[in-house]
């Protein structure tokens, strides 16, 4: 059943011959079609931009009063590509490789060389518009190092590359809103997916202002619509990213694929008291400079700068001779988890490691330090009041990122025709973990340089009758988005939505987290099941459906977290062996390193909704690699 639609012929000349086949729409016609872009991050704005360029329609919708809000603005470190400026041995195909290496031999070849060899148009693109890169002191674009690669191929503007990306982005959105060819409708939420002849014709959005139930209709439907990392309450993640756009299309006929592939980042700022609501990052380019450290001695706890050279243990050079401390974040956290767990952690909880640039300033001189992270030695001395030129910074894992998502095939359309995804919201180019700086060069490709050749060969080559927004279908996904609604504002109930969201992220954090047993995901799923039958008989929804109402936004969030919840713990559940940020406890080799099962478990797994009443079913997309060899990921 599931066709990923891969082109034949070699690697390399896949792309290129998949463009030439494709039917192409001619630009007189293009202005026939509307197409509607869900969400302006990288994926959206980009996607948005370049339909609209190529002369459709489109109609963009986001939840910010901004596009430019997007959660894509908070990416921090950079974006990877092959150009080999450094001449230190890169290439498209090493790209390619440790892109399938760092996510664990779990994705698509095909769409993953396809990623390497675009990553270096995204670089000369994003130049033309303006985006202000680092320069080398002659005047060529610098790079730094990132986890899970040897070489430096990280392009970047300071720490702060995802919103200069996104500012290139948003200017070519607003070119193109300002020429008529793209309307936007900020403070939109979608709440469901409107399918006619078995094809996604639109969507049904609630103005998030006037409370207003909306029908948007097309001739095709672009979600960019992020990550769902935000389900374990505490995450990095921007606090609107949610599940319900995917998790909504998933109910409407859209695969669901590798629910449980969440992404646990190193290098965050440790969680302090219980009613915190969010994480701060802290990039993983400053692991380029910073050392990571623990006391080699469990339970000591003297300051940092009285622990001397012989009594710390930098376990990730000792452990990873190789990469050190660029080892890939599953590897990282894992590592950083197991330390903490031997009573060895730091800081008041206990659960932190030092990342120490002592060494780096001393070599480099605090000014290059500066140079380099000094938005984000300020953000870290902000949120701490501890400074970090002369105090190691103290860091712990946290949930960042998610490689789950709605399943798509090489042209990145779900398994509900006309439906594409892009960006975080597809099951992704990662495998069972991303590389970090990879995401930004995902949401890009799929954006600028994918989509603009798959839509057209999608809209010219299938029938869809003309229809509006009178259709029965839009009437009957606007009652059930109207009644849902109301079924929320009149639990009323005693405990707050946020009370439920947070028990919902210590469930998944303990069972579902940086590891897991059988055992802890059976458990997993009863509490979730008991907490959801909970929520709608106890949560408290205060106002009302036409007015601004964020208690009623969140409490919306909420209770598709607390259903796909249960989806990403039988997906987990399902998977009898460890892969990059799955990590089953059963199955590790002699030195605790995940340990795969190629033989069963070398597919995708994509879940297909059979009704509320009804276990989904589990769809296998089998992984089929003809130009790499799978081997033990090893980073020694
Ligand atoms: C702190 C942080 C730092 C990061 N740094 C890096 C980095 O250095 N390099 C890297 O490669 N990656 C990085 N990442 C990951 C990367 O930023 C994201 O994966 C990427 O930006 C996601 O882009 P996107 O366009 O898919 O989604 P987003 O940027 O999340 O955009 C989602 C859009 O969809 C809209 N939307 C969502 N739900 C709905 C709905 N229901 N209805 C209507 N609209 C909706 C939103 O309004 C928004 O416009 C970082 C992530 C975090 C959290």
């Amino acid at each position: 059943m599931l066709d990923a639609k891969i082109p034949s012929g070699p690697l390399a000349e896949k792309w290129d011959k998949h463009r030439f086949e494709l039917k192409l729409v001619n630009p007189a016609n293009k202005r026939k079609y509307t197409i509607i872009v869900v969400g302006t991050g990288l994926a959206g704005g980009s996607a948005a931009a370049s339909l609209a360029e190529l002369g459709y329609y489109v109609n963009n919708f986001c939840i910010q009063d901004s596009p430019r809000r997007a959660h894509s603005i908070a990416a921090q470190g950079g974006i990877n590509a092959a150009k080999n400026y450094q001449n230190d041995g890169d290439s498209i195909r090493r790209l390619f490789y440790d892109t399938i290496k760092g996510g664990d031999f779990r994705s698509r070849e095909a769409n993953v060389y396809r990623l390497a060899q675009v990553s270096n148009n995204i670089i000369d693109h994003c130049v033309a518009q303006g985006i202000p890169f680092a320069r080398e002191y002659g005047g060529l674009l610098a790079n730094r190092s990132f986890g899970g690669a040897q070489v430096s191929r990280t392009f970047y503007a300071r720490g702060q590359t995802g919103q200069q990306l996104l500012l290139g982005a948003y200017s070519s959105l607003m070119r193109q809103v300002a020429a008529g060819r793209v309307s936007m409708f900020p403070r939109r939420e979608l709440l469901d997916i409107v399918v006619v002849n078995g094809q996604a014709r639109g969507i049904v959005v609630r103005n998030l202002v006037t409370g207003e139930i909306e029908s948007h209709g097309a001739d095709a439907v672009v979600l960019c619509t992020g990550g769902y990392a935000n389900v374990f309450y505490l995450s990095t993640n921007a606090m609107a990213s949610n599940v319900s756009a995917t998790y909504r299309a998933y109910k409407k006929g859209a695969f669901f694929a590798n629910p449980c592939y969440t992404q646990i980042h190193p290098t965050c700022i440790p969680v302090h008291g219980t009613y915190q609501s969010k994480l701060t990052l802290m990039s993983e380019s400053l692991r380029n400079d910073g050392r990571v450290w623990v006391p080699k001695t469990p339970g000591d706890q003297r300051p940092p700068d009285q622990i001397p050279e012989s009594e710390r243990d930098y376990y990730l050079e000792e452990k990873y001779p190789s990469f050190g401390n660029l080892v890939p974040r599953d590897v990282a956290s894992r590592n950083a988890k197991a330390q903490c767990d031997m009573g060895k952690g730091v800081g008041e909880t206990g659960f932190a490691v030092y990342l120490d640039f002592a060494d780096a300033i001393q070599r480099d001189s605090q000014e290059v330090i500066r140079q380099k992270y000094g938005n984000l030695f300020q953000m870290y001395e902000k949120i701490t009041a501890s400074n970090p030129y002369e105090t190691p910074m103290m860091i712990y894992p946290a949930s960042h990122y998610v490689m789950g998502g709605l399943w798509v095939d090489y042209n990145l359309m779900s398994t509900l025709d006309g439906l594409f995804v892009l960006g975080e919201a597809n099951f992704s180019d990662h495998g069972a973990n991303r590389l970090g700086a990879s995401a930004l060069m995902q949401g890009l490709a799929d954006g600028y340089f994918v989509i603009p050749y798959t839509i057209g060969g999608y809209l010219a080559g299938t029938d869809r009758p003309e229809i509006t927004t009178d259709h029965p279908a839009f009437k009957e996904a606007t009652r059930y988005v109207t009644e849902r609604t109301q079924k929320l504002l009149s639990i009323n109930g005693n405990r707050t939505v946020d009370d439920f969201h947070r028990e919902l992220g210590h469930i998944l954090w303990e069972y579902c987290g940086m590891s897991r047993n059988d055992e802890g995901l059976l458990k997993a799923r009863t509490l979730i099941q008991e907490l959801r039958e909970e929520f709608w008989k106890n949560a408290v929804v205060p106002g009302l459906s036409e007015d601004f109402n964020q208690s009623l936004e969140r409490a919306g969030r909420v209770a598709d977290f607390l259903e796909f919840a249960e989806l990403m713990v039988m997906d987990a559940f399902e998977r009898k062996e460890s892969c990059g940020g799955h990590f089953n406890e059963a199955y590790q080799t002699e030195e605790q390193e995940a340990m795969r099962d190629d033989e069963n478990f070398c597919h995708v797994a994509a879940w297909e909704y059979k009704g509320d009443d009804n276990d989904p079913e589990l769809h296998k997309e089998p992984l089929v690699f003809e130009n790499v060899e799978l081997t033990q990921r090893s980073y020694k």
